[in-house]
């Protein structure tokens, strides 16, 4: 269990929000991001896949915004598959103070998908997650998406690592937050001088 050892003192994240997927076109490569993948393929290998999609790319997707991995392994593959099922085994499990999803959590996680199956903070259990009606079935690679504190840093599996956490964007905030709060998020960004022009961009 080589995440597990990352630095188990550290307290247990709250669940990304599930909600509100997509807030702009970013076509940034997040920093918890990268250092998820960078940790991942260090204790389990697999090739370094993509992160970046371009916004006109199909469906919405937090690809759109760098806030998504795509790890590359094989379904069909059982050395591939078993690996994956470690790593999965390893996000979800509780830590020693039984703390459930923990890693899961730390990463900062929302989603995950993998040969057929979804696991979301949502649902908090695997769901089908089949093609059609999607698109893909996942069987040739995983999909991890982050809620935007683990993609940037965040939550406490990049402090563990070292990884310097980013600011929140004032338009993240704002996209994420809900009633009074994303008032008051609009408010702050006017009295500010953040130009409700700039939020509008950020949301196209
Ligand atoms: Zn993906």
């Amino acid at each position: 269990m080589p995440l597990q050892r990352i630095d188990p003192s550290f307290p247990v994240d709250d669940y990304a929000v599930p909600e509100k997927a997509r807030t702009g076109c970013v076509q940034t490569a997040q920093p918890g991001v990268l250092a998820f993948r960078d940790v991942v393929r260090a204790a389990y290998g697999g090739g370094v896949g993509g992160i970046v999609r371009p916004c006109t790319d199909g469906a919405e997707s937090e690809h759109f915004e760098g806030r998504a991995w795509d790890w590359p392994m094989s379904a069909t593959d059982p050395a591939e598959a078993s690996r994956v099922e470690a790593l999965l085994a390893e996000l979800l499990a509780p830590d020693a103070r039984g703390q459930a999803h923990a890693m899961f959590r730390r990463a900062g996680l929302r989603y995950l998908i993998w040969n057929r199956r979804l696991w979301s903070v949502r649902n908090k259990n695997w769901v089908a997650y089949d093609s059609p009606p999607h698109p893909s079935p996942h069987t040739d690679h995983v999909h991890f998406s982050f809620g935007w504190p683990g993609a940037l840093a965040q939550t406490s599996l990049y402090a563990a690592l070292g990884v310097k956490a980013e600011r929140t964007p004032v338009a993240v905030e704002l996209a994420e937050a809900t009633g009074p709060v994303a008032v008051a998020v609009v408010a702050l960004a006017v009295m500010s001088g953040v130009g409700l022009g700039m939020l509008v961009a950020w949301r196209l």
